[in-house]
């Protein structure tokens, strides 16, 4: 994810141009990847409990809080349904 122009990555699997746009969910919450094995507490939800059991949050939260500070940039490839969204480095609270 080198370059910040739409036609700056190729999908991985096949190899066409992929889109750039942002994650989005309803009002100001933030997007989250949990993986299938685990359980989450989903009452009083923070980046803390989804990262302390494997999950990822995509893009930065504000702390104690799980409201989006922004979109994580993401490419989609529409010909493979694929998306892969950039992770921001800033650890979640
Ligand atoms: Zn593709």
């Amino acid at each position: 994810m080198s370059g910040r122009q739409d036609n700056a990555v190729e999908c991985p699997v096949c190899q066409g141009a992929m889109k750039l746009g942002r994650l989005y969910a309803p009002e100001d919450s933030a997007v989250y990847w949990f993986p299938d094995d685990r359980e989450i507490e989903l009452w009083f939800l923070t980046g803390k409990k989804v990262t302390d059991q494997g999950g990822v949050v995509l893009g930065r939260t504000y702390r104690g809080l799980f409201r989006s500070k922004d979109r994580p940039e993401t490419w989609h490839c529409p010909r493979c349904r694929l998306l892969i969204t950039c992770l921001e480095q800033e650890e979640t609270e």
